[in-house]
Parts: C-alpha cells; sequence; structure tokens
C-alpha cells in the first residue's frame, strides 16, 4: 500500500503514520524527521535546511524531492510507504505523481485539527533524538522528560515555539492545504478522520476507513 497522511502541523500525522505503518509492516517516510537527521549530522542538505526549517518556512521543492525519490528507491520500500510530510507543495504532488508513474497511491489519510489545538499540542510536544514524539499531557513518556524507548533525553524542537507556529500554520494552508483539491480532482481517495481524541480511538478509525 502506497498512503499519504496529509493534515496541518501538529494534527498527529506522524503519531498515527508509525502506528498505521506498523500494522501494514511498511517504512513510514516522514521527511521531517529526515531533515532534522540531516541538520543533526552536519550534512550538506542539513546545512541547507536548518534555518529554513528553524524559521518555520519550507526547504526548496528540488531538496526535499531528490531526498524523498532516494528514499523511496531503497528496497524497503518496493511493496508500499506511508509518507508523512510530503508532498507539501503541489511541485512536489506532480514530482510524486511522475516519479510513482503507474503505480498510483492507494490513499491519503486527512486528519483534522483547528489552529488552537494545534497551538495547544505543538506546545507540548517533546521529541527524542530519535525522532520518538511525546506530549507532555496527553502523551507523556512513563519518566518525565526521558524517552521511553531508547532512554534518551526529551527535548523541545526549535520550530515549535509559537511564534514559528504561527507560521507554519500560514505556510500550510498557503502552499499544502491546496494539495487536497489537487488530490480529489485527481481521482485518490481521501478518508478524512477527526484528530480530536483518544489516540487509539483515532488509530482504530485510521484502520476502518482505510479497511486494513
Ligand atoms: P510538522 O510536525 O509540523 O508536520 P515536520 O516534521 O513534517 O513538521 O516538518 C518540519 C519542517 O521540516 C517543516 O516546517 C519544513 O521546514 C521542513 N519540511 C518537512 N517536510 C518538508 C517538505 N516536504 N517540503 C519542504 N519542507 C519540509
Ligand atoms: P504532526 O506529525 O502532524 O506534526 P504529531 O504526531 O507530532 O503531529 O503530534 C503533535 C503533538 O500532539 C505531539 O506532542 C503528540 O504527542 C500530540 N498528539 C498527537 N495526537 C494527539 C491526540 N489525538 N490528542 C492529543 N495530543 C495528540
Amino acid at each position: 500500500m502506497k498512503l499519504l497522511f496529509l493534515g496541518p502541523p501538529g494534527a498527529g500525522k506522524g503519531t498515527q503514520a508509525v502506528r498505521t505503518a506498523e500494522r501494514l509492516g511498511i517504512p513510514h517516510i516522514a521527511t521531517g524527521n529526515m531533515l532534522r537527521e540531516a541538520v543533526a549530522a552536519g550534512t550538506e542538505l542539513g546545512l541547507l535546511a536548518k534555518e529554513v526549517m528553524a524559521r518555520g518556512d519550507l526547504v526548496s521543492d528540488d531538496l526535499v524531492i531528490a531526498m524523498l525519490e532516494d528514499r523511496i528507491a531503497r528496497p524497503d520500500a518496493a511493496t508500499g510507504f506511508i509518507l508523512d510530510g510530503f508532498p507539501r507543495t503541489i511541485a512536489q504532488g506532480e514530482a510524486l505523481a511522475e516519479r510513482l508513474g503507474d503505480e498510483a497511491l492507494d490513499g491519503a489519510v486527512y486528519i483534522g485539527v483547528e489552529d488552537d489545538e494545534i497551538v495547544r499540542r505543538i506546545s507540548g510536544r517533546r521529541t527524542c533524538p530519535n525522532q520518538h514524539v511525546y506530549h507532555v499531557d496527553d502523551n507523556p513518556p512513563e519518566v518525565s522528560g526521558i524517552c521511553d524507548v531508547d532512554g534518551e533525553a526529551l527535548v523541545q524542537r526549535d520550530d515549535d515555539a509559537e511564534h514559528v507556529v504561527r507560521n507554519r500554520l500560514l505556510v500550510y494552508r498557503e502552499q499544502t492545504e491546496p494539495l487536497v483539491e489537487f488530490y480529489s480532482s485527481r481521482g485518490l481517495r481521501i478518508h478524512p478522520v477527526n484528530g480530536l481524541g483518544d489516540l487509539d480511538e483515532i488509530e482504530a478509525a485510521i484502520a476502518a476507513t482505510l479497511d486494513i
């Protein structure tokens, strides 16, 4: 299965995409995670992306498309994948369609959450260096400030500061939300899911609408 997870920053795409990818036994491919790893490793891509990400703007299409194409060419993605955070522009959507050719996408899960809740969620988001995600109130780790999976210290992402989040929401509305129309006009099945509520219930709603 080849699926996209669409929705505003902080909607819970990553949290749910990990769970759906585990159910299906396919990789969860999150361009934000890949870019943060590049920044942490100090690669050429990371150096180019760092400032742009800190402002909450989008990294250039050329760089992100090349990174994504390399990733989906790896053997583990041959039978399917979940894309989280890509595409984020129409140009990225077009590049993906061209790359996949006849192997069409199977659907897109759209997680909807309104802006005030997004800001609340992102303010409480904590992540570990290996990209495991928590929320201080709604999805806390067993030991405060420590990742359950690998014992690393949790931190707040630089771009999760409130003024950056407001910019990310504007960028989302202008550049990413038009992809919903782009895909529905091309006949891709979009599965709308209410992003408010218990994490397990949302996981079950996604599984039900995807029939998996
Ligand atoms: P969110 O948690 O808001 O969904 P991500 O982790 O997906 O955030 O992305 C963090 C940042 O990485 C974005 O604000 C942007 O700067 C950059 N980024 C991630 N994916 C893309 C993409 N497909 N195109 C351009 N920039 C991207
Ligand atoms: P995205 O990938 O869309 O940016 P995340 O999966 O990182 O979103 O979730 C954003 C924040 O909200 C995280 O701190 C996460 O733990 C929390 N979160 C995710 N789903 C829910 C939910 N259903 N209710 C409350 N908080 C949630």
